[in-house]
């Protein structure tokens, strides 16, 4: 099979000779407009016209080209993502012996750019991002049936992402009917989610191993607040430690399930459910707690909105700190891509200033290890944790 050609520009081939995987707009020779979104190509280098490598390709998105495979030679058909999808699967061997959620392909780390997929007992989900991938669609469900025997596939593409790729946004059941099933985390809670209705791509399992990271410093009786709850993921392992949690979140929805969850596990008694604007929560609260989460879905999408973002993170960090107690602990998640580590600790820093408290840090973490970050691709990378101790 013959792809076609698109040249990138002297220079630019570098990075992409070195493992990153996204060539953007401007370091396109030229931008083949005869070219429609999601066919595969031959990316060759400027200087010797030699072909490196195949890619999804896209006229008119900033990612022009999404690398995947260094073989030029290669036919990419389902024996390709049968082999890829297997082997991405067999990394994630070792998780799935201690937790019955987990993300088995996490796109670019997975050498499947555009293609999430999770695993939660018989029930898959899967997201697509790339106008690449979604040509392949019909593929991969077909290989997700054969290679996993799933009960049922439900198709999660409800992300700002896929409006980049000029894709539509929607959310349905593409095999079975089942869509409801209950997992354990690595600490043996139990969580019934219900996969078409849970936010994201059904529930969030990169926070799987922090939850119960940040468990080891809770003891009975303590005080925590869950801030940005959700289904209860971090209230439910605090509460099996023996804690009384107050679980927070605007969504009356996840929290009925969180209560649910809580009940599952026989912790009915010891999680207390707000619906609430967290922001607003924390500012009028005069609580002070042994431990805190602060888990904010992503304030930052694009670099356009840095001020603002920094904003609000400054002023949840603030008043968090200020609702803990002496010598307690607060675990704080940023899920933003844009707002760098770095950032995030400048915020941090600015905050605990401000409260008029010291912070000690902990534990630096990021997402489990069903969501690798691949190296040479910083983009990769999204969400970051501290464990911090506020004296
Ligand atoms: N901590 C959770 C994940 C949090 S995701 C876990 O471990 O699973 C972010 C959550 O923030 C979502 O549940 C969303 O409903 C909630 N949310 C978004 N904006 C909010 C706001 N202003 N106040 C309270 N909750 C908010």
């Amino acid at each position: 099979m013959s792809y076609p050609d698109i040249t990138i520009s002297n220079r630019h081939e570098r990075r992409l000779l070195k493992g990153h995987l996204w060539a953007f707009s401007n370091e396109l020779k030229e931008i083949r407009k005869d070219i429609p979104p999601g066919s595969i190509v031959r990316l060759l280098r400027e200087f010797d016209e030699k072909p490196f490598a195949l890619a999804f390709y896209h006229p008119n998105s900033l990612i022009a080209a999404r690398i995947i495979t260094r073989d030029s030679a290669k036919e990419i058909g389902e024996a390709f993502f049968r082999s890829r999808i297997e082997r991405a699967a067999a990394r994630r061997a070792f998780i799935l012996s201690e937790r019955s959620g987990v993300r088995l392909i996490h796109g670019e780390s997975d050498f499947l750019p555009g293609l999430i997929l999770e695993k939660y007992n018989d029930i898959l989900t899967f997201q697509i991002t790339s106008a690449g991938m979604e040509l392949q669609k019909d593929v991969v469900v077909s290989l997700l049936k054969d290679i996993f025997s799933p009960k049922s596939i439900i198709e999660k593409n409800k992300s700002h992402l896929r409006k980049l790729e000029g894709l539509p946004e929607l959310e349905s059941v593409v095999f079975g009917t089942e869509t409801e099933t209950e997992i354990h985390d690595g600490a043996g809670i139990k969580f019934a989610v219900s996969l078409l209705k849970g936010q994201k791509t059904g529930f969030y399992l990169d926070q799987m191993e922090n939850r119960t990271a940040f468990a080891r410093y809770v003891k009975q009786n303590d005080s925590v607040l869950d801030l940005f709850s959700n289904e209860g993921g971090f209230a439910l392992n605090m509460a099996a430690k023996g804690a009384k949690v107050i679980a927070v979140d605007a969504s009356a929805d996840a929290l009925e399930n969180a209560k649910k969850n809580a009940n599952l596990n026989g912790l009915g008694e010891r999680v207390q459910t707000v619906t609430a604007d967290c922001f607003d929560y924390l500012r009028d609260s005069s609580e002070k707690f042994d431990a805190v989460v602060l888990d904010p879905p992503s304030l930052l999408r694009s670099k356009k909105e840095l001020h603002a973002a920094k904003k609000a993170y400054f002023n949840l960090h603030k008043n968090a700190m200020k609702c803990t107690k002496p010598e307690g602990f607060l675990a704080t998640a940023s899920c933003s891509h844009h707002l760098t580590r770095d950032l995030f600790l400048e915020i941090i820093r600015d905050a605990a200033g401000d409260a008029g408290r010291a912070v000690t840090i902990l534990e630096e973490r990021g997402a489990g290890a069903d969501h690798p970050v691949l190296a040479m691709m910083p983009e990769t990378e999204y969400l970051k944790m501290f464990i911090l101790r506020v004296h």
